[in-house]
Order: C-alpha cells, then structure tokens, then sequence
C-alpha cells in the first residue's frame, strides 16, 4: 500500500514535534505554517512544505491542524481561505487546536455540509509529551470518525479519548486545563511559600511528592527553577505552554462556565492571578511562571 499523506496545518511549539513523529512513522507528511521558517526542520527530516494550506491539503488523506485560536480555526476552515471546498470527500480533517466548543460545532457543521468527516481533538501533554509522542488526545466526533483517526493519533500520542459529539473533546480540555491552572498557581503558592520560610524548594518538592500535596505540576513540571533540570522553570521558563495560551484556556472555560450556569470560584481565582501576572513581558513565557507573581512584593 502507498504511503498515506497528512496535511499538517500549525508547525509551532506543538505542531512541530507532532509532525515530526508522523514523519518517522513513514506518512508522506506535506506542511504549512504562516512563519515558513518553521518547516525547514521538517524538510530536513523528509517532509514536504507547501506554500499555501490550499496546496498542502491537495490529495491528502487526513488533515491535522494545530493552531492558536478558534477565529483562526474558523477563518482557515470556512471563511476566509475556504479550506473546505480544496479538502477530498474521503479525507479526514483532525482539528488538534485548543478551541471552544462552538468553533468545533461549528466546523463540524460546515464539513458535513460538504460531506467530510472532522473532528475535535485537542490535547494534553505539552511540548515534551509531543516531542515523545505520548499526547493525550480528547476528540470529538462520530465513533467512525475518532476510530479512523487513531491511524496518526496513536503515533503522535499514547492516549485517544472519545469524549462524546462533535465539540465534547474541547469540553473536556477545557475542564483538564482548567485543574492544570489551580493546580499549578496552587503548587507555586506552596513552593514560595517555603521558600520565603526557609525551605529549599527541592527539599520541599521532595516532601510534598511524598505527601497529599502531590501533583502533576509538582511531579512533572515543577514551577521553581532548578527543582527539576529539565522543566521550563529551569530554561528561563521558555515556553513549553505560554501564558497567553493558558489565558485563552482559562476564558474558555469560564465562557463554558457562563454557558452552563456552573460555579467554577477556583476557575476564577486561577483566571484572575493569570491576569494579574500577564503583561507584554511574561505573556510569552511559560505559564510555570506564574511562580514570579508570588515572588512579587
Ligand atoms: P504556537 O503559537 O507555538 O503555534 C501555532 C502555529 O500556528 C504558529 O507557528 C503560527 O505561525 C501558526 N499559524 C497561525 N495561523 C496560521 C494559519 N492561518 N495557517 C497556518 N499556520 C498558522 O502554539 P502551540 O503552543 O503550538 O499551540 C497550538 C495549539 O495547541 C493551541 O491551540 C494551544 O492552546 C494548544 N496546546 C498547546 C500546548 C503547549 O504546551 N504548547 C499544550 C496543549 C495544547
């Protein structure tokens, strides 16, 4: 059988690694980003870059994009570049991109009005967990759909979700990174506050990994620098994850929040030390930075 071809729409900090390891798997990988620069490493590694995303989705059997927003999801998708009307019957397009809901619904709408299959399937991991290959992916879409896609999902990651319908795998991002933001702005309130006690962070790490505290940000990503060689923290906390994106997360699920009439006050307060810390300096770091707002006097 010849080699199938994915589209790779959105080369950046998650792109990237996502499509490099399509790219070891032997898909014929074709790739697009607004910042050409980003597809050279691509190339290097056997890739083909496409000039627009119009030319990169010509005869591809799956479409997977990573991108910043929903408006931006929309405006590639259907109204602007009309992606939509260049995209063969039997593709399968997989939006990976960190969106609302309703931008999923409503690009579900839109591509089954043009009988092609898509689904929502953003993801947990982070920069690393691309790199490795070992994402979590929460999609949502037709059951045919999400079963067809673990063809490249179970190589860019070691977990597929069925959520539910269309728009349910970005339901179920938003509350995951929901938690991720009290769990974090919690684990670097703790570790400053030892620190302004006495405590050496890592000692301190070392104690709560052991104790109730523990947690994903403190085992996996820990905010204080130099706990762990190598998180964020300890590479100027060069992102990884950005502040704005965090941002983006958090309004997202306080639109969702809004919508269903649910009491999020962790939500909230996490919202509000985002944006209390964001400024044009720290929003492009990454959001273990938030450990900076508690060192502030
Ligand atoms: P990023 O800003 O590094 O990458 C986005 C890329 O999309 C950029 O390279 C940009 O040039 C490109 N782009 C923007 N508009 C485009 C267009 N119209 N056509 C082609 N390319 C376009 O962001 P990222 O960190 O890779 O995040 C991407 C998505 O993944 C976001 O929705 C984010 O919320 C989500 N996400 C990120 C992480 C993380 O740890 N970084 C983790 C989980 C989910």
């Amino acid at each position: 059988m010849s080699k199938q071809t994915v589209a790779f729409i959105g080369l950046g900090n998650m792109g990237g690694p996502m499509a490099s390891n399509l790219i070891k798997a032997g898909f014929n990988v074709v790739c697009f980003d607004l910042q050409t620069s980003l597809t050279q490493p691509l190339v290097d590694e056997g890739a083909t870059a496409a000039a627009t995303a119009v030319e990169a989705v010509a005869g591809a059997h799956f479409v997977i994009s990573m991108l910043p927003s929903g408006a931006i999801v929309e405006s590639l998708y259907i109204h602007d570049t009309k992606l939509l009307d260049h995209i063969d019957k039997d593709c399968l397009v997989i939006d990976c991109s960190t969106v609302a809901p309703e931008n999923s619904r409503a690009l579900a709408v839109a591509a089954t009005a043009k009988n092609i299959r898509v689904i929502d399937a953003p993801v947990s991991g982070g920069v690393a967990a691309a790199a490795a290959g070992t994402l979590a992916f929460m999609c949502g879409g037709t059951e045919d759909a999400v079963a067809d896609a673990e063809t490249v999902l179970g190589v860019m990651g070691a977990n597929v979700f069925r959520a539910g319908d269309a728009g349910a795998g970005q339901v179920a991002k938003v509350c995951n990174n929901m938690l991720l933001a009290i769990h974090m702005t919690g684990t670097a309130e703790a570790l400053q506050l030892g620190a302004d006690n006495g405590l050496d962070p890592a000692v301190l790490s070392n104690i709560m990994l052991k104790s109730s505290g523990a947690n994903w940000s403190l085992e996996k990503y820990n905010p204080y620098p130099g706990v762990m060689e190598t998180t964020p923290a300890s590479n100027d906390y060069k992102p990884g994850f950005m502040v704005k994106l965090m941002q983006k997360d958090l309004g997202l699920a306080m639109a969702a929040a809004d919508a269903s009439n649910s009491k999020t006050p962790m939500g909230e307060m996490a919202n509000k030390l985002y944006g209390e810390y964001s400024n044009n300096d720290t929003c492009n770091l990454d959001f273990s930075s938030i450990l900076k707002y508690y060192q502030q006097s």
